[in-house]
């Protein structure tokens, strides 16, 4: 069994999912017959039009189904305002995007639940985090199948497998947990005094008074960086209190603590396309930064990713986000164990 699985695309929609039927040929499955498995994605911010359409997910779902398992998707609640922020909407939200029981053939759940209390602590015993507080179906579902959009991202630098297993697993209050070192900077030369982000901000910690600059109250502030991403004039940038390696780290926790509940019964695939300098979580249109390269299949969640950031180039991602030190993700993982064995 290889590490890692690379199969290149090109053409129109449907090379790309001829490509994504044949690294789906290639994996192994850990699934017994039976088996529920939770296919976990990013099914776009409302407004979002890089997000990656429904069309693979139900791919790994026919798929999934032919092993005789039974699959179903899910994502799960954020902190921020706008389309996912609760059960309901998110919903909604992914049935705008075309991600339905009908079109998939599996049903769409939220992973936390529609109140975002369906979640459960489990053991992490590393420096930041004791325990990590995440999604109960760590506990109920057999399997998993983590299916990631490999881009960029405004505070951990790209976002692929271990952001999709860490921030995609997390409660919302861990979500907090992770961000709470990140609060946003006022660059008064770009601001528009527009009002957006006072707007979104779900804690009151933005305000604004007539005529003039935004303000942030860094103690109500919870660092969930809706402010930063919705800035039409990008005047506003990440402001790490401590250090920005500590945000990377506490990432990196998380996922560690995820893997090694799901880890023996969980595939993944990367999709290298539409590589974007930001997430799926902006609305808009995000600028693309690399051309589409294909599909990465494996069995851990740094290896893909590294794998991935070796394809699209180091580079990419260090001129997206230059001030964001998102190495330390694999350092870490290597520090505390976060790896695959070696096959022998
Ligand atoms: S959203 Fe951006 S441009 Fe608008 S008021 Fe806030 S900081 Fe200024
Ligand atoms: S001010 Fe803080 S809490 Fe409010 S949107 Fe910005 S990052 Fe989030």
């Amino acid at each position: 069994m290889s590490n890692v699985i690379f199969q290149k695309t090109g053409g129109n929609m449907e090379d790309y999912l001829t490509s994504f039927r044949s690294l789906l040929d290639r994996l192994e499955f850990p699934y017994q017959r039976g088996d529920s498995v939770g296919i976990k994605l990013h099914w776009g911010e409302i407004g979002n039009t890089s997000f990656l359409p429904p069309h693979y997910a139900r791919e790994i779902a026919n798929r999934l189904q032919e092993h005789g398992v039974k699959p179903f998707v899910f994502d799960t609640t954020v902190l921020y305002s706008g389309g996912r922020r609760t059960g309901k909407d998110s919903l909604k939200t992914a049935e705008e995007h075309g991600f339905t029981q009908d079109f998939l053939g599996c049903p769409v759940v939220i992973g936390d639940g529609l109140d975002g209390h369906d979640v459960v602590d489990v053991e992490a015993g590393f420096r930041h985090f004791e325990t990590a507080q995440v999604t109960s179906l760590v506990d109920k579902a057999d399997g998993f199948f983590i299916f990631s959009h490999f881009k960029g991202h405004l505070a951990a630098g790209f976002g692929g497998a271990i952001k999709n297993i860490s921030m995609g697993f997390a409660s919302r209050a861990q979500k907090q947990r992770m961000h709470s070192d990140a609060h946003p900077v006022l660059n008064r030369k770009k601001c528009t005094k527009c009002g957006i982000c006072v707007d979104s901000c779900p804690t009151g910690a933005a305000t604004f008074a007539d005529d003039e600059y935004p303000e942030y109250d860094l103690e109500k502030c919870i660092g969930c960086a809706q402010c930063i991403a919705l800035c039409p004039a990008y005047a506003l940038k990440v402001f790490w209190n401590t250090d920005a390696t500590i945000f990377q780290e506490k990432l990196v926790e998380t996922a560690a603590a995820v893997w090694n509940r799901i880890g023996s019964k969980t595939l993944l695939i990367n999709a290298l396309v539409k590589i974007t300098a930001e997430c799926d979580c902006m609305p808009g249109d995000n600028p693309g930064i690399a051309a589409d390269l294909g599909f990465i299949g494996g069995y851990h969640p740094v290896t893909v990713d590294r794998e991935a950031i070796k394809l699209v180039g180091a580079d990419t991602f260090n001129q997206a986000h230059p001030n964001i030190p998102w190495q330390r993700q694999f350092d870490y993982a290597g520090e505390i164990g976060f790896t695959e064995p070696i096959l022998k």
